[in-house]
């Protein structure tokens, strides 16, 4: 027999979006739940390069989208919940570079002659020379140019785990949840294997498995987009750290260069960027000797000798837009008794939180109801590294 969990908010989905608010809703004393079907982080959260932008990758054609608007307080923002002074207290999480880069490998810079001269960006890149050189480029075989951009790279496996701590007992672990739809068209409730779950206020995001969720319900609105990307990962015990946008001739970052520490102590380099959004489609072998190739042109001097190499194909799941662009901003629309969202980029989680929190104030709903007892349910885990699950 089922039994009837009362809370204000349930939250369907554990990526960043949802842990972010969950710990928000939670401070703001509003008692919630977390439904989560697989692992914690395990969609797109630690697939992603855990690189907080302050949206100078949107800016490469020298103008300052909304976009890069939207996002660009969000370093300060998450900087200043890493130093423990922030909405949400990460300090003691690693951060993987307190800065990320972009590098010119040549003359490419004079295309990008307005984005160099764009006010907006002044104060948020800097070159960098000699001593001040991230140690990769610190050889005398580099011509380019390398300037230093005000956004930090964290690793994001461990704002995970943090934020589950944060989540006390409002974690929920279910492979199945369905929304069971009241005859107005809201949600009456969440149906989990034993237990049913209402409350004032639903929120989906549950990244791509929000689609089947609004299915679920039956609802076709909003409608979600998949941008797919393959990533390519080498690991090696050699790698030097480098994390940088590799400049290329288009607006995009011809690559983009993350490195991430596996669990037995060896480095992997992550590679997105346009050979990621065009490997999409690729062969992972054709994929592979691509990245090999431009790693060979780009940073000779750089040995990859016994270093392997695999390649991760993920969708970024995202509100749909007329012909798949990237979306500005993070996403929340009020459907009924629920909001659904999209955070759009991990960096915008707590943007996404401002959004939810401002709507639930708009629409009235304060705390109400006391934790409900969940010592009995299962709770869900926290995914492993992606690096660690991709070379086992
Ligand atoms: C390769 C890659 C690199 C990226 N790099 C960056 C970056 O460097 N910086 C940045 O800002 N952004 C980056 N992004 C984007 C960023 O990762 C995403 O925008 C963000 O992680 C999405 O978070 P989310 O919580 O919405 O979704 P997800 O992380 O996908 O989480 C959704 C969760 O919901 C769960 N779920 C699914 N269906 C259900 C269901 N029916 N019921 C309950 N739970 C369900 C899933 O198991 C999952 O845990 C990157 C994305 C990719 C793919």
């Amino acid at each position: 027999m089922s039994t009837t969990l009362e809370t204000d908010i349930c939250i369907l989905g554990g990526g960043i979006a949802g842990l972010w608010l969950n710990a928000r809703l939670r401070q703001l004393g509003y008692s919630t739940l977390l439904i989560e079907r697989g692992a914690l982080g395990g969609g797109q959260s630690v697939k992603s390069q855990g690189i907080i932008h302050g949206g100078t990758k949107y800016a490469l054609n020298g103008k300052l989208s909304s976009a890069a608007e939207a996002i660009a307080d969000m370093p300060e923002r998450w900087r200043a919940c890493l130093n423990g002074t922030g909405e949400i207290d990460l300090a003691g999480v690693r951060v993987l570079s307190q800065h990320h880069y972009l590098w010119s490998p040549g003359s490419l810079i004079s295309n990008l002659a307005g984005f160099f001269a764009s006010k907006a960006l002044r104060g948020r890149v800097e070159q960098v020379k000699g001593k001040q050189l991230p140690q990769v480029f610190a050889d005398r075989a580099f011509k380019g140019k390398v300037y230093q951009l005000a956004e930090l790279v964290i690793d994001v496996p461990a704002v995970v785990q943090r934020l589950a701590d944060l989540a006390g007992d409002s974690l929920i672990s279910d492979s199945a949840p369905h929304l069971q739809r009241a005859a107005d068209g809201s949600i009456e409730a969440v149906r989990l294997q034993h237990h049913d779950i209402r409350a004032q206020r639903y929120i989906l995001s549950a990244g791509e498995g929000t689609e089947s969720l609004l299915g679920d319900w039956q609802q076709a609105e909003p409608a979600m987009q998949r941008r797919p990307l393959q990533m390519v990962l080498v690991k090696g015990a050699q790698l030097p750290p480098l994390f940088a946008h590799c400049l290329g001739s288009s607006p995009k970052p011809r690559m983009t260069v993350t490195t991430h520490p596996c669990s037995d102590g060896q480095w992997c380099w992550y590679l997105g960027g346009e050979l990621a959004e065009q490997g999409a489609s690729q062969a992972p072998d054709e994929l592979i000797a691509k990245a090999k190739r431009e790693l060979h042109e780009l940073l000779p001097w750089i040995s990859l000798e016994g270093t392997r190499w695999t390649t991760l194909p993920v969708n970024r799941a995202e509100p749909a837009q007329s012909g798949l662009v990237r979306p500005d901003t993070a996403f929340v629309q009020p459907v009924a008794n629920a909001l659904v969202s999209w955070p759009t980029k991990l960096a915008l989680a707590p943007n996404l939180s401002d959004q939810v929190i401002a709507q639930l104030r708009e629409q009235q709903i304060t705390p109400r109801a006391s934790a409900p007892d969940t010592s009995e349910l299962a709770r869900p885990k926290v995914s492993a590294p992606v690096w660690d699950i991709c070379f086992p």
